[in-house]
């Protein structure tokens, strides 16, 4: 299944069923094929490490091939407490429970400990088939400064391979002192983002200032914003409230991003509609993370809940918001699965989101709609020109990729590197 030939020392083609959505429109294959699972039977020739022809397969249902996807995007993580559930376990599984024990953790991490995290994920990620992942970093006080260090050497250390964005992770109004000052700078220096948390209860008017001295900050700064916002079931959407209160007395020029936006689910159609317009208006992307917003929230040790917030994905697309899907923790006390397999979380969170990959909407949380929000400079879309970067899976068909993780190859430049 895995084919990929060469025909002279400089040229090789690799074939495979390839999402129609992610095909550029301006290539010229009007003609091609489409199987009932969006999918289209293609051959790119490869010429020095980029996309050099496309061509359709005509006699592809006497061939045996794979699925082929762009290399994915993760575009949220927490690379610094990846894999700390072993030592740092939290079986009850609440909020307060993984904040107590990350807490407790993160006292006794240093850089070595950070750099053995971190390299363990992008090991993991690269096999997995991942280009670039966004990972919000614990950063207040010393242990916050040496995880930055030591961060940007492995982000430097991996650039040929996996695009690394580090978003510093502080409570808000951290940025307003002598320590948060340092921190910005050192954050815009290396062309970090800031983060904050977004949490009830909400304070309205502190809540404000402190946004805005953020916005302001980040503006100053020219540093996108990534949020953990509203990831909660308690006074549903009033981050999301006041977050868009502020941006309408502002002109910022920096990307905004709200990462969960979990509790505007709980609103009425109405509200969430208003919101979703407001937020396109304002042109914030939206990272939602169902795994663990499932795990984490609403949660009653006695009862199933019977609403689950997390972010309304479908009515945020409608409106025009940018949306991508992440997988958050991973094997840490906020959620005890996940493996940094974009496969994988395509899988699980399909049950959540009810939205299949075979629909444009429902691949492009997870490609180019993940990479817009990262600002990358590759969209993930197949045209002549672009990076030969591909995830070919032993699979044939959506169903078969979901089903179980599948086997997979890497290729970076047009070499396979797995
Ligand atoms: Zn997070």
């Amino acid at each position: 299944m895995f084919a990929q030939k060469k025909t002279s020392p400089d040229i090789q083609f690799i074939d495979g069923y390839v999402p129609r959505g992610l095909i550029d429109t301006k290539s010229d294959l009007r003609n091609v094929p489409i199987t009932a699972d969006g999918l289209s039977p293609l051959r790119f020739y490869l010429k020095r490490g980029c996309i050099s022809k496309i061509e359709i397969i005509d006699d592809f249902e006497n061939c045996s091939l794979g699925l082929l996807l762009p290399r994915l995007v993760e575009p949220h993580a927490h690379i610094d407490k990846a894999f700390t559930w072993k030592i740092s376990p939290n079986f009850a599984g609440t909020y307060e429970g993984a904040l107590q024990a990350n807490l407790e953790e993160y006292q006794d991490r240093n850089a070595l400990i950070v750099r053995l995290r971190a390299e363990n994920v992008l090991k993991l990620a690269l096999k997995n088939g991942l280009r670039a992942i966004r990972s919000h970093i614990d950063s207040f006080g010393l242990i916050g400064s040496e995880s930055w260090d030591v961060l940007l050497k492995v982000k430097n250390e991996w650039k040929s391979l996996i695009d690394l964005q580090l978003v510093a992770l502080v409570p808000l109004d951290y940025w307003h002192t002598k320590n948060g000052r340092d921190l910005a700078c050192k954050v815009a220096n290396y062309k970090g983002l800031f983060g904050g948390v977004v949490l009830p209860p909400y304070k309205t008017g502190k809540l404000r200032e402190d946004l805005a001295k953020l916005l302001e900050l980040a503006n100053q700064s020219g540093c996108g914003i990534d949020l953990h916002i509203d990831e909660t079931s308690l006074e549903p959407g009033e981050g999301l409230k006041q977050l868009v209160h502020v941006l309408d007395q502002m002109k910022i020029d920096v990307p905004i991003t709200c990462s969960h936006l979990s509790s505007m689910a709980l609103l009425t159609p109405k509200k969430i509609n208003f919101f979703a317009d407001r937020l396109a208006q304002h042109q914030v992307n939206v990272i939602a993370l169902p795994l663990t917003n499932f795990w984490l929230l609403s949660r009653d040790c006695k009862k199933i809940p019977l609403s689950r917030p997390f972010a309304p994905i479908k009515q945020l697309q409608q409106a025009g918001v940018t949306v991508a899907i992440g997988g958050d923790n991973v094997q840490d006390p906020w959620f005890p699965g996940g493996n940094f397999d974009p496969l994988s979380l395509m899988s699980t969170s399909m049950i959540i989101t009810q939205s299949g990959p075979w629909n444009r909407l429902g691949l492009t949380t997870f490609t180019t709609s993940a990479s817009r929000v990262l600002g990358l400079e590759w969209d993930g879309m197949f045209r002549v020109g672009s990076s030969a970067d591909f995830v070919l899976l032993e699979a044939d068909n959506w169903s078969s990729a979901m089903s179980t993780p599948p086997t997979r190859k890497v290729m970076i430049q047009g070499k396979w590197i797995t």
